[in-house]
């Protein structure tokens, strides 16, 4: 079914099983944890969440399953800038695994707060408030080039762009809500993706 007839196909379906399994591996964790709580942020938020996830595992299925389809949309990248690719891919997903183990019971895919919810100031939220959303940037930019689509790369990073625009600063105003001055102040000291100069 799959045509892993190159390197980068079998490159993008185990990064891509790491991430699912990531996702899952810490969704199980949380399911444990404790009973489910309603979503805030605007219905919106869901809806980008639902066509960002369509476009991301859309985009991997179809360079998996039929790559022929997508042909046109073909970036004349050299070789090792396709490389490059996996390399960012991979660091990304470590990043991402780093990300989950510091925020712990407090990650979401919606917008939320959980019942002893706790603000997280260390590992990657040291200097940076959504380290999560950098790694998946990393992700998606790493993807582009692996693939060297420039369709598949605007489908993953428009959608997420979309997504990330509208809910920072719907997720900062909760933020805000619950954690007050102790949340203005740690804002003071940290980036949004990067770290503060
Ligand atoms: N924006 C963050 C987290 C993404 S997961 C990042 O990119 O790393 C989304 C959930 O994380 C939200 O529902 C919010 O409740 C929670 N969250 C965001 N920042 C947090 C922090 N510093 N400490 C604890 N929870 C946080």
């Amino acid at each position: 079914m799959f045509s892993i007839n190159d390197s980068f196909s079998l490159a993008l379906l185990v990064e891509f099983t790491l991430f699912v399994g990531i996702r899952r591996f810490f969704q199980l964790r949380l399911a444990q944890a404790q009973p489910k709580s309603e979503p805030q942020g605007p219905a919106s938020d869901r809806l980008l969440v639902l066509i960002e996830s369509i476009a991301f595992f859309g985009g991997v299925l179809l360079y998996l399953i039929a790559p022929q389809t997508i042909a046109w949309a073909t970036l004349p990248l050299p070789l090792w800038v396709r490389w490059a690719g996996i390399l960012l891919g991979a660091v990304s997903l470590a990043g991402l695994l780093w990300v989950h183990t510091a925020l712990g019971k407090n990650w979401s895919a919606w917008l939320e707060l959980k019942e002893g919810q706790t603000l997280v100031t260390h590992g990657p939220y040291r200097r940076v408030r959504h380290p999560m959303y950098t790694a998946l940037y990393g992700l998606y930019i790493g993807w582009t080039l692996l693939t060297a689509n420039w369709l598949l790369g605007a489908a993953w990073i428009v959608t997420f762009t979309l997504l990330t625009a509208t809910r920072i600063r719907h997720e900062e105003a909760m933020m805000i809500e619950r954690f007050g001055e102790v949340y203005r102040e740690y804002m003071k000291k940290t980036g949004r993706f990067l770290p503060k100069s």
